[in-house]
């Protein structure tokens, strides 16, 4: 479903992906964790389009993300193409997000009707249901400073699936949390991955939400993925001296 070839990203002299390899399977859940600066980040950024590639390239379901083939050659790509590209993936931040000025439900309608060209009833039909699954369908008028932050963060995964993505970003989406709303939103996204058929790579700092959560466990250092394994067996038995120092510094 997503591979990054070789995937090089820069900023100046610095080099944050270097020449990155990684496949994501359909349906498949992957956490990714490491210490601070080591890109991980970078890599939803550059999925969501929002970062220039400087070498490599990335296929979601088989097509290159800013790329088109022309021929058997590789040209960037145009408007549309990035458009439909983008829908195809959905992304949760750290800090939310939402329009301030809009509802929960006007929050959830906005890209549906602007980007996909639903009419409002649709739209709004796809919010309210959306809404009612994160558990917020008591809460469909209230604006986001009315709101909770974990309530706040529900409303911008449902806003996030009302695009109806193949693949879900989220980006240490519970950081931003005190302690005690985080458990309504890592319910929310065991939900999802019980009932939906989503890619999902999640970077996180908790480690034992990426262990229940993940299939699969990415441990990112420098910009290149030192070890990666089978929740349970990556954290249970880490086979490289930097994962070791790492798991033993914040479990
Ligand atoms: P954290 O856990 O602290 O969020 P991270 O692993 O997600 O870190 P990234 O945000 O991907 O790290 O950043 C990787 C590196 O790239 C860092 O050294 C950061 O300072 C640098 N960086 C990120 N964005 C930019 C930018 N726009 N300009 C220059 N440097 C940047």
């Amino acid at each position: 479903m997503i591979h990054f070839e070789k995937v090089t990203k820069r900023y100046g002299d610095l080099v944050v992906l270097d020449e990155l390899e990684l496949k994501i399977a359909a349906n498949e859940k992957v956490a990714i964790i490491g210490p601070s600066g080591s890109g991980k980040t970078t890599v939803l950024r550059m999925l969501m389009t929002l970062e220039r590639i400087n070498g490599g390239v990335i296929y979601v379901d088989g097509e290159p993300l800013t790329h088109m083939k022309q021929g058997e050659r590789l040209v960037s790509a145009d408007r549309a193409h990035l458009r439909r590209m983008r829908a195809s993936i959905g992304m949760v931040f750290q800090h939310f997000n939402l329009f301030p000025h809009m509802s929960a439900l006007q929050n959830c309608m906005q890209a549906p009707v602007s980007v996909l060209g639903l009419s409002k009833p649709e739209a709004r039909e796809r919010a309210v249901e959306l809404l009612e699954m994160v558990g917020l369908g008591d809460k469909n008028e209230h604006y986001p400073a009315q709101l909770s932050g974990g309530q706040q963060q529900r409303v911008a995964i449902a806003r996030a699936l009302a695009m109806r993505p193949k693949v879900m970003l989220f980006d240490e989406v519970t950081s931003a949390l005190d302690p005690e709303l985080c458990g309504e939103v890592l319910q929310v996204i065991r939900k999802l991955g019980e009932q939906y058929n989503l890619t999902m790579l999640m970077v996180t700092h908790q480690m034992g939400f990426a262990k229940e959560f993940a299939d699969r466990v990415c441990f990112f250092d420098s910009g290149r993925i030192e070890e990666q394994g089978p929740a349970d067996v990556f954290f249970d038995n880490p086979k490289n001296p930097r994962t070791q120092q790492f798991l033993k510094a914040v479990l």
